[in-house]
């Protein structure tokens, strides 16, 4: 049982933690003081550590089973948010309530308060089985099949407080929709219910299981049975019996239950059930309907009995002030029957209210800020906590939600039930994959540093038949967004057939499952315009004077509704589209000239165009021994020669000339009309989850000379330094980790370079530090040591090198193993891996001789220490007595027993050669493929190019 989480899990139960949970409220303890593994077990009673939320808060997400809420449960509920957090309280896709920003003091007070109203927030996070629901206005609906409240109170039955059930692999998503249509939530839970009519004409439920939204989306598959109502909870329970005792927990990124599913299939499934049950399912050949539209939760509804009504409220992307929900609370009281619903559209409901009552209860919700009406941007969007609250977002989701629909309505875009949804992250809490407009937060880089974006989805939710939407375009910029939606908006009411919905329009026109990336070219920078004298400036920032009238900064006024023009922006995004004949257009023809090179993405994939008497040709843009860009090469007589190290190739056919054996491939292209089109392989789809057999060069950023100053030395040990250059007018993009950079030193007159891997992180652009270990015969870090000192300005030249990490092909574990000062390329990486939130598992493997000779001993421990993700390991060759760590040199075996199966990691090693050689060989006996691991090697430092 290598997984980390199932070794702290078997050692104290989640339950476990409770006492500890007093004492630590007790003492008043800090989050950092608390063990992390105690931290994660909280999450067993519903309370969820915040780190972003200074200074150490908890958020209690609290279980609401079938949506129903009473008056008193809102009140205490609100007053929780009041006294206890910052007064505000989000509604969740699966309608549980959660109170943000409580301390650790109040956490008993907090769970005995709930406990009081009978709620409880027991199991609501981690392997457990997370708040069962169905449709928000079950019991009250004409038409509804199927009552499925006191099935959701049965199921919760079976797991809440059960030790057994609250160990799952993973966490288990279930729900039961009674009425006859389905919304696309319904499709991407693990286990749903889905009612039906049996053809005897007996009410019944459809059975989907293996749906999951985030990082591998799957629609859920159907079971080929009827399960009756008496049948749901015994089935239900043989399901989780089946992930209890099959689920994978070897590998935390494969432990849903879409992968069991996926392992032993939909009939392994069923024999499951045929053997465990007492009675035997009636086979169904029939297939659930496909699911219908989004349910519509805003307004009045009339209800099923009586002259009742439900009045379904716009909550805005789910949050309520304290407010809000007391007010509702007390109004349901007044002019209902003091009971409320929450919704997995994260809205809230009043039911029950009298007819006669309807006005005066619109007017009390209105009087509160909350609505009966809601325009299409409130109607149809939706986001996640994102990085206000959540620990591992990468961007904040609901303020860019609030300002991207205020941009649209002022740019006037009409939705019209298109629906945007914003995630932070890849775990999808705001489902982007089932939406017509999904939005994914990643980290862009941009010019200086990276700046928050999103990768767009198009045509995902409801078309003619249920699917997860495509990658549109990826990494485009927060500021861009209203654009780039309202141009495929437009785009799609200016083309569409009558009858086609816009998800169905943009999955006819997005076939590829490669969005395509957006580049620097793309982003369109804000336009400002100085107040005195009218001058506009496009630029991130407006310039620190006017070039106009002199003005200072402040005169300048961002204009919202404009932005600078990209040629090659979203704006010309039709002209990206293939033709009918497979060509795509690329560029226009007179960028490209003749004897230069030219770089294109086309189709996400980077190619190198080259004019040779008069022809276009295109080949790959990346040279094949470090990832050079050809396309900034010299190019003479057909021939071009990598800008980096020398190689040659046939520019026409791609052929390497020197080294031989080393061909780039090939692309056909076409100049016509003034444009060069080209004709590109569209990569073969994959099986969800599994990489592409082969990847693609990534894009590498040129290589800049750039005079940097030197703002900081630091003393790492004894006989290491870090030097840090002021990096902040972003003259070197240091693109990837683990890359190097050349180093010029003058010295008596003459030029000397060295190349040098720099340590700190891609993410922190504005400096580049250069850690490196004084050489007692070494010229340059001999007079480094000596004489550079605070302001003095060195030349140097990059990024550089083949060795470096790139999250989007090495998505396996990670292996890191270094020694001495080879830690410097590591440290960048896990600085790197922090800084973008990614918790890609990764164990760290460092070998020095002594503990003074570590270098980063105490960053990579309180890395590790706060990170679940990362394990670290310090190990001394000549440790002194009082060393309580590992020693001795590391080796294969000892990565084996650190990290387990070494065979599905990427292993990065640095160190002399002799250890790195050793290793190496150990590693290919140990199963891990040669691609997979990878050596940092310096080539012989050169003089940069002008
Ligand atoms: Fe947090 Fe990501 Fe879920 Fe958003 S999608 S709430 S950022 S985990």
């Amino acid at each position: 049982m290598s997984n980390p989480v199932e070794i702290w899990k078997a050692s104290k139960h989640g339950f476990d933690v409770w006492a500890d949970v007093q004492r630590y409220a007790a003492a008043g303890t800090a989050m950092k003081d608390i063990d992390q593994a105690d931290l994660e077990r909280m999450k067993w009673y519903g309370f969820f550590y915040r780190k972003r939320d200074a200074p150490g808060r908890y958020m209690n997400r609290i279980r609401v089973t079938a949506g129903e809420l009473t008056a008193a449960q809102a009140k205490a509920v609100a007053h929780l948010a009041y006294e206890f957090g910052h007064g505000v309280i989000d509604v969740t896709t699966r309608a549980n309530l959660q109170v943000q920003g409580l301390d650790i003091r109040h956490l008993p007070k907090v769970s005995e308060r709930l406990q009081r109203v009978g709620l409880t927030s027991k199991q609501t996070g981690h392997d457990n089985i997370r708040n069962v629901f169905g449709h928000p206005f079950s019991g009250l609906m004409p038409g509804e099949l199927i009552d499925t409240r006191q099935l959701c109170h049965d199921i919760t039955a079976i797991f809440l407080d059960s030790r057994e059930y609250s160990d799952l692999p993973r966490k288990m998503n279930i729900c039961l929709n009674g009425t006859p249509h389905h919304s696309a939530h319904f499709w991407t839970q693990d286990i749903s219910f889905l009612a039906t009519r049996t053809p005897q004409g007996e009410a019944a439920f459809h059975l989907l299981i293996a749906g999951t939204q985030g990082q591998t989306p799957h629609l859920a598959r159907r079971l080929p049975v009827f399960v009756r109502l008496e049948q749901t909870v015994e089935v239900t329970r043989a399901l989780l019996d089946l992930f209890r005792a099959k689920g994978l927990r070897e590998k935390r990124n494969a432990a849903r239950f879409c992968f069991l599913v996926d392992d032993i299939g939909p009939e392994g499934v069923l024999a499951w059930l045929d053997e465990r049950l007492p009675f035997r399912l009636e086979r169904s050949t029939e297939q659930p309907s496909p699911a219908s539209a989004y349910d519509e939760l805003i307004g009045w509804f009339h209800q099923r009995e009586g002259q009742l009504w439900t009045m379904g409220l716009n909550a805005p992307l789910g949050r309520l002030s304290w407010r809000q929900l007391e007010g509702l609370a007390i109004l349901s009281a007044k002019w209902g029957d003091g009971r409320l619903r929450t919704t997995h559209e994260q809205g809230i409901a009043v039911v029950n209210i009298p007819a006669q009552f309807k006005n005066a209860a619109a007017i009390d919700a209105a009087a509160l800020g909350l609505s009966v009406h809601a325009d299409s941007f409130d109607r149809n969007s939706m986001a996640c906590t994102g990085s206000q609250f959540c620990n591992i977002a990468v961007t904040e989701t609901k303020g860019h939600m609030f300002q991207l629909l205020e941009k649209l309505r002022k740019k006037k875009v009409q939705l019209e039930g298109i629906r945007i949804h914003m995630s932070g992250c890849p775990s999808s809490c705001a489902q982007h994959f089932t939406a017509d407009i999904g939005l994914k937060g990643v980290r862009v880089r941009r010019l200086v540093g990276t700046r928050e974006g999103f990768d767009v989805f198009l045509g995902g939710g409801i078309g003619g038949q249920i699917e997860m939407g495509r990658p549109y375009r990826l990494g485009v910029d927060v500021d861009q967004l209203p654009n780039v939606i309202e141009e495929v908006v437009a785009d799609y009411y200016l083309h569409h057939r009558p009858g086609e919905t816009f998800s169905a329009y943009w999955r006819e026109r997005l076939p590829a499952d490669e969005g395509v990336k957006t580049a620097d070219g793309d982003y369109r920078p804000p336009i400002w315009v100085c107040e005195n004298c009218q001058h506009r400036h496009v630029g991130i920032d407006p310039p620190v004077f006017c070039p106009g009238c002199a003005g200072l900064r402040r005169f300048f006024a961002r204009l919202d509704e404009e932005s600078g023009a990209s040629p090659s922006g979203p704006a010309s995004k039709a002209q990206t589209h293939a033709r009918s004949d497979g060509f795509v257009y690329a560029t226009e023809d007179d960028a490209l000239k003749a004897d230069a090179g030219l770089e294109v993405e086309v189709n996400g994939k980077p190619i190198a165009l080259f004019r040779v008497n008069g022809q276009v040709y295109a080949v790959d843009a990346a040279c094949p021994h470090e990832g050079a860009p050809l396309a900034q090469g010299t190019v003479e007589n057909g021939v071009v020669t990598c800008p980096w190290h020398g190689w040659t190739f046939n520019a026409c056919t791609g052929c390497s000339l020197e080294p031989a054996n080393q061909n780039l491939a090939r692309y056909e292209a076409l100049a016509e009309d003034g444009k060069i089109f080209i004709k590109v392989e569209t990569t073969p789809k994959t099986p969800a989850g599994k990489p592409p057999a082969v990847l693609d060069k990534p894009r590498h950023a040129a290589p800049a000379v750039a005079a940097l100053p030197l703002i900081e030395v630091i003393e790492e040990t004894p006989d290491v330094r870090t030097f840090r250059f002021d990096n902040s007018a972003g003259r070197i993009t240091l693109d990837y980790p683990g890359k190097f950079v050349s180093l010029c030193v003058e010295i008596e007159g003459q030029e000397n370079w060295r190349n040098f891997t720099v340590s700190s992180s891609p993410e922190r652009g504005g400096q580049l530090d250069l850690t490196i270990k004084l050489n007692p015969e070494g010229t340059v870090s001999r007079h480094l040591f000596a004489h550079a000192r605070r302001g003095a300005e060195f030349t140097l030249r990059g990024p550089q090198g083949g060795f470096y990490f790139d999250p989007e092909r090495h998505w396996e574990p990670l292996l890191l193993v270094s020694a001495g000062s080879g830690i410097t390329p590591m440290m960048s990486i896990l600085r790197s891996l922090k800084d973008r939130g990614l918790e890609l598992p990764c164990a760290f493997a460092y070998g020095a001789r002594t503990a003074a000779d570590i270098v980063f001993h105490q960053e990579c421990s309180r890395l590790a220490a706060a990170s679940p993700w990362l394990s670290y390991h310090a190990s001394l060759s000549q440790p002194e007595v009082n060393w309580r760590g590992a020693c001795g040199r590391l080796s294969v075996d000892r990565l084996q027993a650190l990290a387990g199966d070494l065979a599905p990691r990427q292993c990065f090693l640095c160190g002399p050669n002799d250890f790195m050689d050793s290793l190496r060989e150990g590693l290919l006996l140990a199963g891990v493929a040669a691609e997979r691991i990878h050596a940092e090697q310096f080539q012989a430092a050169k003089p940069a190019r002008a």
